[in-house]
């Protein structure tokens, strides 16, 4: 997963876009880069690690202009090397151009075949790479229209940004399965994958852009376009149980409230529960469990202390320093635990191993019985479209029944969101038109 952020005709643009990757960080922590339009002249930099790692501020002296795209990257196809940090730059018959993409392109090993064969060299592993092959083979008169006959080709899911001299584009899947927002700041517009950063950066969210659209951006002006047959919205619905920042707004409410929603349902679902207090697993698992606690009138408490510094940069380079690895991260508060029946929130449980760590901890601090609750159902197919789940056969869920996935995290009782309700959450009682796939199986596009 990978975050997108640009901003058009504004003379701090390469400093708004810092902020807005910056914003964006949560979306991808391996690399980041940026994309500027210097008078007509596009000049990049990427490099490995956090934002703040990765530009200083004696960098922004040089690297300016009018317009800025940037990149956070979190691989899931491709390894994690520089060579593959974006935005990709490439000089064709159509002139420079730099593209930053967030999702994951499901035929992309097949068209890079296919383009090696005719005589393509590619410079990185990334998946992204195969539009700017497309895109410098089947050109037509425009970037905008060489775009958009060239992402008909591709199938999976993306959010695209482009910057190329006196142009910022920005183009989002068919399905519209990875999100792109569109705002506004004075004469300046915004493209990002989350309001978030758009309002960070003092701007107003004008709309999504829409599945199948492109929207460019030149002299300070817009024009829509919309590429491609008409499919199926699905949004990817993971967005708002676990990825996106709690205040940036999906189907028309904040992350945070749609969390807490979850939560409410989940305790009427669980009406004749008997429990001390409900927690949840930072971060995401604590709005679950504050809606929780609301609807069914159980105290909430905090019982685990949270490192908030344990990111990328806690090395782990021998089995003695990895063995603190799960306590330094949430450290039980003993005092709030002991002797207590603590219903446990989390967002999602992918392998089990996680859950069991964390209940076997809060055992071991005196919690006399764990009632694991889950905000999501049980995920059971993997994400081809660019979020990090593992293969179907690592998935728990996907070999054992809820039954014996409580045995093995060692849970007292183990209880998952149902579907209809999770929809119903983040679609604020409206939006039904979400990817569930890793939930049902029933993917919007070919996996292949
Ligand atoms: Fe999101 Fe799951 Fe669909 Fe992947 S399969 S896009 S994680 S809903």
């Amino acid at each position: 997963m990978c975050g997108i952020f640009g901003i058009s005709d504004n003379k701090d643009a390469s400093k708004l876009n810092y902020v807005g990757l910056f914003t964006l960080q949560h979306r991808g922590q391996e690399s980041a880069g940026m994309a500027v339009d210097s008078k007509g002249s596009i000049h990049y930099y990427n490099g490995m690690g956090l934002v703040s790692e990765v530009f200083s501020n004696d960098m922004f002296q040089s690297f300016q202009g009018s317009s800025a795209i940037g990149h956070v990257r979190y691989s899931t196809t491709g390894s994690s090397n520089v060579n593959n940090a974006q935005p990709l730059f490439f000089n064709s018959y159509l002139g420079q151009t730099a593209i930053a993409h967030n999702g994951n392109l499901t035929n992309a090993a097949a068209l890079r075949t296919q383009l090696q064969k005719q005589g393509a060299i590619f410079q990185t592993s990334t998946d992204s790479e195969v539009i700017i092959h497309l895109m410098a083979k089947y050109h037509r008169a425009t970037i905008e229209d060489t775009i958009a006959d060239n992402l008909n080709k591709l199938e999976g899911a993306y959010s695209f940004l482009f910057l190329s001299p006196g142009k910022m584009i920005g183009a989002r899947d068919p399905n519209g399965i990875r999100p792109l927002v569109l705002g506004k700041l004075g004469k300046s517009y915004i493209l990002s994958s989350e309001t978030c950063a758009i309002e960070v950066v003092g701007g107003e969210v004008v709309r999504e852009i829409e599945p199948g659209e492109i929207v460019v951006i030149e002299k300070g002006k817009l024009k829509f376009k919309k590429f491609g047959k008409p499919r199926k919205t699905a949004k990817c619905i993971f967005e708002q149980v676990y990825f996106a920042r709690p205040d940036s707004v999906f189907s028309g409410r904040t992350v945070q409230l749609a969390r807490y929603d979850i939560g409410r349902l989940l305790a009427r679902e669980m009406k004749n529960v008997k429990a001390d207090i409900v927690s949840g697993v930072p971060d995401s698992g604590t709005a679950y469990a504050l809606g929780f606690a609301k609807e069914s009138g159980l105290p909430y408490q905090t019982v685990f202390m949270r490192n908030r510094y344990t990111g990328r940069s806690f090395i782990q380079p021998d089995q003695k320093i990895r063995e603190f690895t799960a306590h330094l991260k949430l450290a039980p508060i003993k005092d709030v635990i002991k002797g207590k029946t603590i219903i446990l929130i989390d967002d999602s449980l992918v392998r089990g191993t996680t859950s069991k760590k964390i209940i076997k901890n809060l055992k071991k601090a005196g919690a006399k019985k764990i009632i694991m609750v889950i905000g999501s159902p049980p995920i059971t197919n993997s994400c081809y479209y660019g979020i990090d789940t593992p293969t179907r056969k690592e998935l728990i869920a996907a070999k054992l029944k809820t039954e014996q996935i409580r045995k093995f995290i060692n849970a007292d009782a183990l209880h998952y969101l149902n579907l209809p309700d999770l929809i119903k959450a983040c679609g604020n009682n409206k939006d039904k038109d979400f990817c569930t796939a890793c939930f049902t199986g029933k993917y919007p596009t070919r996996t292949k």
